[in-house]
């Protein structure tokens, strides 16, 4: 294990409000023809078209306070939980907003702004999935201009172009890398090519501020997946974080479409030994949250 007290500084300069004026143009303009994630539904959302996001042109959010439960040296984080996602894990602890995007509260910057405590060490954006989001998240960070690290909280699935935009601006990328081979993508969240892109952005982003490689652990899937993506971290990113989360609570709809799967379980003490067990032998710069 490592550290908890690493330092995560905020990069606040004149350069980063361009950044921000570049990125704000190449959103809009996305929204018109919108490629923003690999789902590449190129609907023109401003014309209230919807893809398989099902976010339109204004972002909807579903909860705004600072959370002491990200990692160590992130907290405490004012998040910002957007609603809508490209992925559709089926133990998503979000599902009913990733779903019904439109069932949250409208994201109005000023009052998002207006909340952001002085308590909070850092500025999290979260999902459902940032990416879809891009538009009023950057809109908020040029009013808010806050002066703390700002943390992008992700599936990690958006195109090379959304996360090249954020570069300059986002001082934390806090990667999900889920599951350990397509086979378990496609049945567990509905998502094609998954290892492939989610690889290529974390090569992408490796170099650019602090990168947390997060990896929720499922029951059954220490073999399949968490063994894989360890394997390749440590060959290919050995200086990330490596955030593994044992608390898998099998939330959403997995239950009450698969109520015999190994998902609708949770991860046992043997298997969390096992896991970390993985981890050291790795060699990974690890974490552990239950
Ligand atoms: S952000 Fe939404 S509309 Fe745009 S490509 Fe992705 S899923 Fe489709």
């Amino acid at each position: 294990m490592i550290d908890t007290e690493l330092q995560v500084s905020p990069s606040i300069s004149t350069h980063r409000w361009d950044r921000v004026r570049q990125a704000l143009l190449f959103s809009s303009q996305q929204l018109s023809n919108c490629h923003l994630c690999e789902r590449h539904c190129g609907v023109d959302r401003w014309g209230g078209q919807l893809g398989f996001c099902g976010v339109g042109a204004q972002s909807r959010y579903y909860s705004a306070l600072v959370n002491y439960g990200e990692e160590p040296f992130l907290s405490p984080s004012y998040c910002i939980y957007f609603t809508g996602c490209e992925m559709r894990c089926i133990f998503c602890s979000a599902h009913e907003w990733v779903v019904r995007p439109g069932s949250g509260e409208m994201a109005d910057i000023e009052t998002l702004a207006a909340g952001l405590n002085p308590s909070a060490r850092t500025v999290s954006f979260i999902g459902g999935n940032p990416s879809v989001n891009l538009h009023d998240i950057l809109r908020f960070i040029d009013l808010a201009r806050p002066a703390i690290p700002l943390c992008w909280n992700s599936n990690f699935y958006e195109t090379p172009g959304t996360l090249e935009h954020l570069f300059g601006i986002i001082d934390v990328f806090q990667a999900d890398y889920k599951f350990g081979n397509d086979a378990c993508a496609e049945s567990l969240a509905k998502t094609p090519h998954y290892c492939e892109i989610v690889e290529r952005n974390l090569l992408l982003v490796r170099d650019q501020g602090r990168l947390v490689i997060r990896h929720l652990l499922m029951p059954g899937h220490l073999d399949c997946c968490l063994l894989p993506i360890s394997r390749w971290v440590r060959a290919n990113c050995p200086d990330a974080v490596f955030f593994l989360m044992t608390g898998y609570i099998p939330w959403g709809v997995v239950t009450r479409l698969r109520p015999t799967s190994p998902m609708c379980g949770r991860v046992s003490s043997d298997e969390i030994s096992r896991a970390e067990e993985i981890c050291d032998r790795q060699g990974l710069k690890w974490l552990k949250a239950g």
